[in-house]
């Protein structure tokens, strides 16, 4: 036993409570998409899930879930070894059509995709160009690559450039690889594809897009990233992004991760991503219930992501007209820039008091100093839940500004 070590441990837990930068762990259980109770039965209206489609609860994906359990209630191993569910190739056909490629592999998680492809794919000598704010499994991707890495400022296409010219000067033999988020998942901004792809084609990139907040969100029928740009400038991009990563825990209702692009780069995942390879497979009942989730996104594109649409457009109305700090822009991801650690869970432990969940973001997940609330819409909130719900926020920041 190392006391020495328990001491250590519990001193930097102090300090990050003093600091108002300890997390803990809500007991919660979700009694629709929208609304969920504590242990004591107290409702909350929840704006932090990323359910934006509120899938989860729909009738026809619950059932799809139930029916698969009948074949186990786990997949009992690796797909390497004990095969594949029915279910998990249904899925991958369905995504790859879905996405516009010729071939999908899914892992456990989103997390884990984006580990398992990045480290897999990247070599001694390559190097991994990666925008500054990238979800933390694309940095931990980048970690445990034996490539070097070097990161852009956020969103900043030119930086990019400088960097790969150096890198060309230097290590002319190298593989590159650009990795970027789609929809950046803290602040909600939406990554310049476009100038990415031109970017990759120019200097022979690798181009990798991780769309976890993006599929079935942006883009006309929910397709992501891809498909955004394509209603803008009209040029589908599919074709020239290399991996589309994406999860089934956020618009797809269910648990797990994928990878869609050429039949190459997932058959030499199958071969070689060891946390798709040394890891048990998904249970048949999660795969079925993503899979009935993107079946209903496929036939309902147009009525859903109006309701999203619409409610993230009135969310951002009320509150930008009411003077808060919001991060402007189109997805229903809408941080409010609140400063301090301590005052944005002040203000997340106010609305809690009102019935209203909405996490607080502190560093490291966000820089110091950007302390924020992250509201996140869902397609099945009401018109009523939304204009409730800006007016606490509105009176609560008001009053602690007020203070
Ligand atoms: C949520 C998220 C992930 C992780 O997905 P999980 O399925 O929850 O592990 C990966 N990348 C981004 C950008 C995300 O927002």
């Amino acid at each position: 036993m190392n006391l020495n070590l328990e001491n250590k441990l519990k001193e930097e837990l102090e300090e990050l409570k003093n600091n108002n930068l300890n997390r803990t762990i809500d007991d919660l259980r979700f009694i629709s998409s929208t609304k969920a109770i504590d242990k004591n039965g107290k409702e909350f209206l929840v704006f932090g899930t990323n359910n934006y489609l509120g899938l989860t609860h729909h009738p026809e994906v619950i059932k799809a879930s139930k029916e698969a359990n009948d074949f186990g209630t786990s997949s009992t191993g690796s797909r390497l070894t004990t095969g594949a569910s029915f279910e998990a190739r249904e899925l991958e056909n369905n995504l790859s059509e879905f996405k516009n490629t010729e071939s999908t592999l899914i892992f456990n998680t989103g997390y884990m995709a984006n580990l398992g492809v990045i480290y897999a794919i990247t070599k001694e000598n390559d190097v991994i160009f990666s925008d500054q704010l990238n979800h933390a499994s694309i940095i931990d991707g980048t970690k445990i690559s034996k490539a070097s890495v070097r990161i852009y400022k956020h969103k900043d296409t030119s930086d990019l450039e400088n960097l790969i010219k150096k890198e060309l000067k230097a290590n002319p033999e190298s593989n590159f690889f650009i990795v970027t988020d789609g929809v950046f998942s803290m602040d909600g901004d939406i990554a310049p594809l476009p100038e990415l792809v031109e970017i990759a084609n120019k200097y022979n990139c690798c181009l990798i897009i991780d769309d976890a907040h993006a599929t079935g969100v942006i883009g006309k029928t929910g397709k992501g990233t891809v498909e955004y740009f394509k209603d803008k400038t009209g040029k589908d991009l599919s074709e020239f992004v290399d991996l589309q990563i994406g999860t089934l825990s956020k618009a797809l209702a269910s648990e797990g991760g994928f990878v869609c692009g050429k039949k190459v780069y997932i058959d030499y995942l199958i071969n070689k991503s060891r946390p798709f390879i040394f890891s048990t497979a998904l249970s048949p009942a999660t795969i079925a219930s993503a899979n009935k989730a993107l079946i209903l996104l496929k036939d309902n594109n147009e009525e859903y992501l109006n309701n999203l649409n619409e409610n993230t457009k009135l969310m951002r109305k009320l509150l930008s007209n009411a003077g808060l700090n919001i991060v402007e822009g189109e997805t229903p991801i809408i941080p409010i820039i609140i400063g301090s650690a301590d005052l944005a869970n002040r203000f997340s432990k106010e609305l809690e008091k009102e019935g209203i969940l909405v996490s607080a973001i502190r560093p490291p997940s966000v820089p110091k100093g950007q302390s924020r609330l992250r509201l996140t819409i869902m397609a099945t909130h009401t018109k009523e839940e939304i204009e409730y719900t800006a007016d606490k926020i509105i009176n609560i920041w008001n009053n602690l500004n007020t203070e």
